[in-house]
């Protein structure tokens, strides 16, 4: 039996909660509701009124959730990014459900497509597009009326972008990566910069999810650029889904780098799970907290669940090998949606997450 002392300070807190909650206008229901989801203790210690928001702050991790007064949307400060070691596994399907869940649960939501060779969230999301812009990377433009044919911008140049031959300057801008140590390394000032499109940036929102994605260029090789505009669009104070390019390469680092957790993606297969562990030792090396959820899972396969005790990394979630899922798919339609009968494998998967990243 609980000590009578004890006993009093849990009433205290519940009564402290209770008072907080009753500060944030009918919304103490709500409240109660996110502490169990995310099986936390909740204590409502501190909380302002500033430009009609009142916010309550939760002394047991990092994550801070807003209330708007208006009683809309929930916001949670949290950037979960969805990736694989190899393509077709399901990150996508992963990530525009969990950005449904995310929404159906009372969250400020974004899904945010960094797979800018092959962008395909569109697809299911079918966002309204409200914004698009250009980017560009600043490559050399050379003044031959100022070079003295000296090379050492061809000497600095660690991509073979710039080359000083026969006492004229080359350029290659395809192979530059902007980093400016040309422009920097020339003795007469002779080299300026000029933008070069690779792809463009569009936002908008699909339903109640904000929606950014990038669009690469045909042809073009240099991603990380626009990877890095999508990343640094969309909302704040919200939870953050970034769709990563598959693979272990620049582009997938880009898009993973200072998110607070990565769910890796995978299928039970020999292929997959080879990749997998590509995957598993980049994440491992970058310190990310991660988990693995396993797509097109059968209860009699058990390749998945051994590789994943062997390797000691948490499985999250398996998302059956359904037809209903594939169909939807297909069709271009969320599974969330299709076949409600999954819909809490993406909403328990959203919970664990929560837990997970919390940590
Ligand atoms: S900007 Fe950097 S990558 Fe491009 S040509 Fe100059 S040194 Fe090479
Ligand atoms: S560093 Fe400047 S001066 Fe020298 S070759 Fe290059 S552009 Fe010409």
């Amino acid at each position: 039996m609980a000590p009578a002392k004890d006993k009093a300070a849990a009433k205290d807190k519940d009564k402290a909660a209770d008072t907080v909650a009753g500060v944030v206008a009918g919304e103490s229901g709500k409240v109660k509701d996110v502490a169990a989801r995310v099986g936390v203790t909740v204590s409502f210690t501190k909380y302002q009124n500033g430009g009609g928001n009142v916010l309550c702050r939760d002394l047991m991790g990092p994550v801070h959730w807003v209330y708007p007064s208006g009683g809309n949307k929930m916001t949670i400060n949290l950037t979960v990014a969805v990736a694989s070691g190899k393509g077709g596994t399901g990150k996508t399907t992963v990530s525009v459900n969990l950005a449904c869940a995310a929404v159906a649960a009372g969250y400020k939501a974004a899904y945010l497509d960094s797979d800018v060779e092959e962008p395909n969230g569109h697809l299911f999301l079918k966002p309204r597009i409200s914004r698009r812009y250009p980017v560009s990377v600043p490559v050399p433009v050379i003044d031959a009326e100022k070079c003295i044919a000296c090379s050492s911008c061809g000497e600095i140049c660690q991509y073979s972008a710039i080359l000083c031959i026969n006492k004229n300057v080359l350029t290659f801008e395809k192979m530059c990566h902007g980093c400016g140590g040309c422009q920097l390394a020339c003795p007469v000032a002779a080299i300026a910069e000029k933008g070069r499109k690779i792809g463009i940036v569009e936002e908008g929102v699909a339903g109640e999810i904000s929606f950014v994605h990038g669009k690469l260029n045909i042809g073009e090789a240099m991603s990380t650029p626009l990877i890095k505009a999508v990343r640094s669009a969309g909302p704040d104070n919200s939870l953050r889904i970034v769709d990563a390019p598959p693979g272990t390469s620049c582009p997938v680092i880009t898009a993973i780098k200072g998110v607070d957790f990565v769910i890796l993606v995978t299928e039970p297969t020999p292929f997959g799970l080879n990749d997998l562990g590509l995957a598993l030792d980049m994440i491992k090396e970058l310190g990310i907290p991660h988990a693995v959820v396993v797509n097109r899972s059968n209860p009699y396969n058990s390749l998945a669940r051994d590789f994943c005790r062997e390797r000691e990394v948490k499985l999250l979630a398996e998302i059956p090998d359904d037809r209903r899922i594939a169909e939807a798919y297909s069709r271009g339609e969320l599974a969330f949606s299709a076949a409600p009968a999954y819909r809490g494998v993406f909403e328990d998967l959203l919970i664990s997450i929560e837990k997970e990243a919390r940590r």
